[in-house]
């Protein structure tokens, strides 16, 4: 048992050659827990989306990818995914990784990586050049380059299209940025099969992100965001809300809507000058029940400014984790 999973985790090649087949996608044998939720100290589930790509064998794969990475964003980044091209994608991410590590400013953009995905683009030149060219850009600048051109990047890796528009740098097809429209950059993200960027439409803002592998970001939330092991960690886990929202709320869960995460304050809006996680004029708080969360293998993470964050399950915090509810500020129970 042992030895079966250990050969096949000792020959999964870094990056898969370009002259041999793919290989072929077949269920494996999955030890528990797996390297990931080991680490991460977290229930490794029967479907655990990390257990394949990181058998329990091979800690220093998820270690390195988990360090440049971070954990919810790898976790996410799978879950986007076709099963079938899961395996090339954490490849990729592992190679990228080390990379990075090795060199933490540029890793390997313009190297190895690059290259592959040269590769895996058709061959021969048509009218596509120009967009292709401003995605591949758009992907520099967004995973490696977002601190040196002074950009401002938000938490979650999202920057304003309008910001990067106006950027001086020319694409490989010798195109300006500026010279480059909205609806360009719009047509680069529908293009994109890999599906290496989101871009999102919020309060007229349109703001777009690369989706995995943003060396700036996340080796930023990777200092940022520490796991949470022990519901002891914070004295309280509380969701602000409003009554407004409590039907959808209670019909559905919470949801992380078009952030990465669902956000918990450790403390009441009265507690210190600003509570962060939590806007100042709710009128719900939500208490989790953050030890059964926990022992469900959810995973929260906990900010620099003590922002506690989590995916939940599928981006929702069902109800089955609310401790209980109470009206703010007169604190009565609400119940559900
Ligand atoms: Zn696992």
């Amino acid at each position: 048992m042992e030895s079966k999973s250990d050969a096949s985790a000792a020959t999964t090649p870094i990056i898969s050659s370009s002259s041999s087949p793919p290989p072929p996608f077949s269920p494996r044998v999955v030890l528990s827990p797996c390297a990931a939720c080991k680490i991460l100290r977290r229930r490794c589930a029967e479907r655990c989306v990390l257990a394949p790509y990181f058998p329990p064998t091979d800690p220093a794969k998820f270690t390195i990818a988990h360090r440049v990475f971070g954990a919810s964003n790898i976790i996410k980044f799978l879950q986007e995914l076709p099963e079938s091209q899961r395996t090339d994608a954490v490849n990729s991410m592992v190679y990228e990784a080390e990379a990075r590590i090795r060199d933490p400013v540029y890793g390997c953009a313009g190297g190895g990586y690059e290259r592959e995905n040269d590769r895996r683009r058709p061959q021969g030149r048509g009218g596509n050049d120009k967009i292709d060219a401003l995605g591949r850009l758009l992907t520099r600048i967004l995973r490696h380059m977002a601190t040196e051109l002074s950009l401002t990047m938000r938490g979650d890796g999202f920057i304003n299209v309008e910001d990067l528009l106006k950027l001086h740098l020319k694409t490989s097809e010798n195109i300006q940025l500026k010279s480059h429209t909205v609806d360009e950059i719009r047509e680069a993200v529908r293009r994109d099969n890999k599906q290496r960027f989101s871009l999102i439409d919020e309060n007229g803002e349109l703001l777009i992100r690369a989706n995995q592998g943003h060396s700036i970001t996340t080796v930023e939330s990777e200092k940022l965001l520490k796991p949470i092991l022990s519901p002891e960690e914070a004295p309280v886990y509380v969701h602000g809300s409003y009554k407004k929202n409590l039907e959808s709320i209670l019909s559905s869960g919470l949801k992380r809507m078009n952030r990465l995460h669902v956000h918990f304050s450790c403390g009441l809006p009265t507690d210190g000058e600003v509570v962060s996680g939590m806007r100042r004029n709710v009128n719900v708080l939500i208490f989790l029940d953050i030890k059964k969360a926990l022992e469900d293998g959810i995973a929260f993470y906990i900010s620099d400014n003590k922002v506690i964050l989590t995916e939940g399950i599928d981006g929702v915090v069902p109800v089955d984790y609310f401790q209980k509810m109470e009206s703010w500020p007169d604190r009565q129970p609400i119940p559900f």
